[in-house]
Order: structure tokens, then sequence, then C-alpha cells
């Protein structure tokens, strides 16, 4: 079903339809009922008992001798019949409103936001209170990216932006930033649901997505400074698969993820050239099709070579490699299939 919320798109608010109908001359009252009998108000009825009625809470009309061809009307519909200007002023002052509660997210409002989510999840005295968020991540093997500082946490009673306070109530408490894969410097952030909800993930309305990667200290300092680099680079996607390949790989290895699959070869930059890229996308059809995408950009911008990696014993992606065999079986399953070119060894 598409709802409201789905769409973007606020129910009317209760009652509009009243509005519409007083600046039309019609006598009507919100009695507090949702069904409000009421005497037609169509022109050409003439109506002297109440053959109609207004639904003030789907804000419709009916009438029962047919001046509504036996369908409800919209209120929009009912103020061009009654020569009512629409939109009513109810909801020009609301579209005004709107703008101003949601300014766009911008860069500023990311490091903002992950400074405060980032010192929350470093704060012991939180523990406690954030137990289903850590719970969750320690279900997956990966509350020790915590020690990385690559998980913070957003909370009703934060004082953050707007947008990241609407994230709480549907369990969306994990946050990462998202950096620029062209100037390594943070852009947006992401929030990822505790509790089964889909989408898994989401990221604050309009901000920017295109280009941005969660990129660790080692992939960030190669972003901003390229040369002298040797190596490879680990590209993959997802936030959780960026927390496992982190308590996996240290600080040490770049490691770069994608906000999702669509996004990996648009999360390959300039700084690839003359280096290893591993894809290490998930092992599915969306993860499959994107290798060849990543690939491609990667060869054109330089890279010496790609390898792809794919794990053992079923494993859909890198966070299940931790779920099931831990940061160390992730790591040696990484390094195994590397023969020419190891990881550096993990920080301890
Ligand atoms: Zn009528």
């Amino acid at each position: 079903m598409v709802t409201a919320a789905a769409t973007g798109r606020r129910p009317l608010p209760r009652g509009l339809i009243l509005g519409v109908l007083q600046r039309a001359g019609c006598r009507v009252q919100d009695d507090g009922r949702d069904k409000i009998p009421i005497c037609c108000p169509l022109p050409g009825h003439d109506d002297v008992r109440p053959s109609a009625f207004v639904n003030v809470v789907t804000n419709v009309l009916y009438c029962s001798a047919g001046c509504t061809g036996g369908r409800a009307w919209t209120t929009k519909a009912l103020s061009e019949a009654l020569g009512v200007p629409w939109p009513p002023p109810e909801l020009r002052n609301r579209r005004v409103r709107t703008r101003g509660t949601s300014r766009p997210f911008g860069p500023a409002d990311a490091a903002t936001l992950w400074q405060a989510a980032l010192r929350r999840a470093l704060d012991d005295a939180y523990a406690e209170a954030d137990r289903a968020a850590y719970e969750y991540l320690e279900r997956r093997g990966l509350c020790a990216a915590w020690e990385h500082r690559a998980f913070g946490l957003v909370t009703e009673e934060m004082d953050v932006h707007p947008a990241a306070r609407r994230w709480v109530p549907g369990g969306y408490r994990i946050a990462a930033p998202l950096f620029d894969v062209g100037t390594g410097e943070i852009t947006n952030v992401q929030a990822r649901c505790i509790i089964p909800n889909d989408p898994k993930v989401l990221v604050p309305k309009g901000s920017k997505m295109a280009g941005t990667a969660f990129a660790n200290e080692a992939a960030r300092a190669l972003i901003r400074d390229p040369s002298g680099a040797s190596g490879f680079v680990i590209v993959g996607e997802g936030l959780t698969d960026f927390l496992a390949f982190t308590i996996s790989l240290g600080d040490a290895t770049p490691i770069v993820c994608a906000p999702g699959a669509g996004g990996a070869p648009k999360a390959i930059g300039p700084w690839i050239r003359g280096l290893d890229l591993v894809v290490a996308t998930d092992n599915d059809t969306a993860g499959a099709a994107v290798v060849q995408r990543v690939a491609d950009e990667a060869s054109r911008l330089g890279s010496r070579r790609t390898l792809r990696l794919s794990w053992p014993g079923g494993a859909k992606d890198a966070c299940e490699m931790v779920e099931k065999y831990g940061a160390e079986g992730l790591h040696d399953a990484i390094r195994s299939r590397l023969p020419e070119s190891r990881p550096r060894e993990r920080s301890a």
C-alpha cells in the first residue's frame, strides 16, 4: 500500500475541508465527529435538509442526492467547484514551515552529527541506555569497531539535526560517516536500523550520496594524497561490511565501502592509479553485477589490476563472515585470497 509516509507526502490536516466550506459561505462547525451531515453546498442543489456529509478525517464531501456522482469529492475538487482558491492558506503556511525546518543536510551538518554520534558511542556513561544498539552489534561480532571509532550512536534526546532525530523512533540508531571519494572530506551520515525494517539504512532526505563512501583513516589519507601509495585497496559496500572489514584488517589497510551496491563504481577515485583493487561486494546478484562496473571504472582510472573476493562457506558478505568465523576468519579469508599482495598485519 502506498501511504502518505511512503511517498513523503503528509496527509491533509484534519478538518481542512471545513475551512474551504466556510470560505464558500457554508455554515458548518467541527463538532468533534469524523462525519458531519451538511446541506449540500454544490451549485444547483439548493439543499434544505442535510443530504450531504463531510468527512473531516479524509477531507472529502459526499452528496447522497447525486451531486458528487456517487463518489466522494476531494477538498481540492470541492474548492474548484465552489470557486475557493486552492491551495488554502492552511496548506500554504504549512509549506513555508516545512521548508524552514527541512533545510538541506550538508557537509557541515554531517560533521556536527557525526561528532555528536561518536561522542555518544565513546561515552561509557551511556552503555546501558544504548544497550539495544550494542547488542545488535555484538550479535554480529561488530562491537570491536568501537575501538576504531568506526560507528556512532544517535538517540532521541540528543540535540542533533532534525533529520537524525527522525531516525530514532524507527530504530535507525547506528551512524557512520560518508566521505567524498574525491576529497576525503565528510559529506554525509548514514544510519543503520537495529530492528528488522525496510530500508535497513537511511540518509537525510535530499542529502548527497553519489560519490561518497565509508572510508577508514588509511583510505582517507590515500584519497587526500595518493602519491607514493602502493599495495591494494578494499572496495566493498554497506555500513556493516565496512565495520567488518575495519575490525578484521585494522586501520592501516585502505577500506572504502559504498553506501550501497549501486554506488560502488562511483566510490572509486583517481587515487586507485597504480594500485590493486580488491572488490568485496556482496555475494548476491546485485553485488556480482556491480563487480565488472567497479573493475571497469578502476581500470579507466589506471588501477593495476582487480581481484574479486568471494567468501567461503556460502557467506553472503564480509559481515556474515565475521558473524560466522569472527574477525580472524575474515582476515584469514582475505589473506588467503591475495597470494601476491598480502594485507599488512592487523594493528593490535
Ligand atoms: Zn447535492
